[in-house]
């Protein structure tokens, strides 16, 4: 008989968000006439900016034509677009990256797991925690940990607590990790990084020739100037860390797809011979075999982005979650509840009032109010007592939502 990735045994049977269903579900069950608003899930809500529906709506009618249709495009992604992403994204702010280092994906999700593809097996890597599930279950999956203690750490990673005693921000380890996955402004906690703490990695990073997994999905939403939108603003780190994004929450594109990786030329690992290689080679020839590129199609909706239009409705687009963040933040501190992130993030992350564990505050926020939201334990051990509320979502619910938590709920 055939035999299975063993690994796949080790995985948490995918609990967080079945179990909030279920909940949910027997909640509906017993009041049918409850109007349930979900605060949860990190899927924006709003339409695509209609500068990239109508590149897009072009793009079709390309390849209608037979003087302009695309076949197969470059796994790495369209000039015009990689260019304009280097232009844009990274030259513009001082950053020196170069198109052909873009490698443009159908997802960020994808790509921070399929990157574990170019890395050996007895890495050492370190997460916060709580921390976005993805890090951690793509490492289980390729073996890279044992099996799960009784708080549902695995063997084998090194986790790096965040909590409001570190303001979310977790300290430079004492001991040496090989690979560490950062993720500013932070999903789930809101929390976002400055130059000088960026900068304490980076030297961290080169002191012990480690590599950071910079996820930069939530860019867009930081609005404090002082605040960098790239770990390539530091100075160093292009010799210790790849980069990922994403125009899934800037532009709206969940449902869309599409992404892209940065891995400078400079960057450099060990191959079982002691030798140094580059990644850069080593990624480009993983997509170059497994990966056949993004639809034409969805990479000119995605050049789109960075037109004067696009870039005016994005922005618009970003506001409007941020302006939801903001009604969710002040609604709940009058409410009394201790509340983190929704600044420069779309994410609120608060402490459940009393002592609740965040599953009792979920079904006690279910009950009074109809709204549902993530219990912070579903992102880790230390997400324990916080909970995570979305503001992705349209302005009536939102307004909605926090009016009942206001008027029913005593903190
Ligand atoms: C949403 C999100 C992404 C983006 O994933 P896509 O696959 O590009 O949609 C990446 N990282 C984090 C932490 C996210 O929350």
């Amino acid at each position: 008989m055939a035999t299975i990735n063993d690994n796949y045994l080790k995985l948490k049977a995918g609990y967080l968000f079945p179990e909030i269903a279920r909940r949910v579900n027997t909640f509906v069950e017993g009041n049918p006439e409850a109007k349930i608003i979900k605060l949860g899930i990190g899927d924006v809500t709003e339409p695509l900016p209609e500068a990239c529906r109508t590149a897009m709506i072009k793009a079709v009618e390309d390849m209608g034509d037979r003087s302009t249709f695309k076949g197969y495009g470059p796994e790495q992604g369209y000039g015009w677009l990689r260019e304009k992403i280097a232009a844009q994204d990274f030259q513009a702010r001082g950053c020196d990256i170069d198109a052909s280092e873009i490698f443009v994906s159908d997802g960020a999700k994808c790509d921070t797991g399929n990157i574990l593809d170019i890395f050996g097996k007895n890495n050492k890597i370190a997460v916060t925690d709580p921390v976005y599930p993805v890090y951690v279950d793509t490492n289980v999956m390729a073996g890279h940990t044992g099996e799960t203690n009784d708080k549902g750490e695995y063997d084998g990673l090194v986790y790096l607590p965040i909590s409001a005693e570190n303001n979310f921000i977790a300290d430079i380890p004492t001991e040496k990790v090989d690979l560490i996955y950062l993720c500013f402004p932070n999903n789930p906690t809101g929390a976002t990084a400055t130059k000088a703490y960026l900068k304490a990695w980076v030297d961290y990073a080169k002191a012990n020739d480690s590599i950071i997994f910079f996820d930069a999905a939530y860019e867009a939403f930081i609005t404090d100037d002082s605040l960098p939108h790239s770990i390539y603003e530091i100075e160093g780190a292009k010799d210790c860390a790849l980069e990922f994004r994403s125009f899934s929450k800037n532009a709206g594109f969940t449902g869309t797809r599409c992404a892209f990786t940065v891995v400078p030329k400079q960057l450099t690992a060990k191959a079982s011979d002691g030798s140094e290689v580059e990644l850069w080679k080593l990624w480009n020839r993983r997509q170059s075999t497994k990966f056949n590129g993004v639809s034409y199609i969805v990479q000119r909706g995605a050049e789109a982005v960075y037109s004067e239009a696009g870039k005016a409705q994005i922005k618009a687009l970003v506001d409007f979650y941020l302006e939801n963040a903001k009604i969710i933040c002040d609604k709940l501190k009058s409410a009394g509840f201790e509340v983190y992130g929704g600044v420069n993030a779309p994410y609120i992350w608060l402490k459940t009032p009393h002592d609740l564990s965040s599953w009792d505050f979920f079904d006690k926020l279910l009950q009074t109010t109809n709204v549902v939201g993530t219990p912070g334990s579903g992102f880790g051990a230390a997400g324990e007592g916080y909970f995570r509320i979305s503001a992705f979502n349209s302005r009536n619910n939102v307004e909605e939502a926090m009016k009942r938590i206001t008027e029913q709920f005593k903190v």
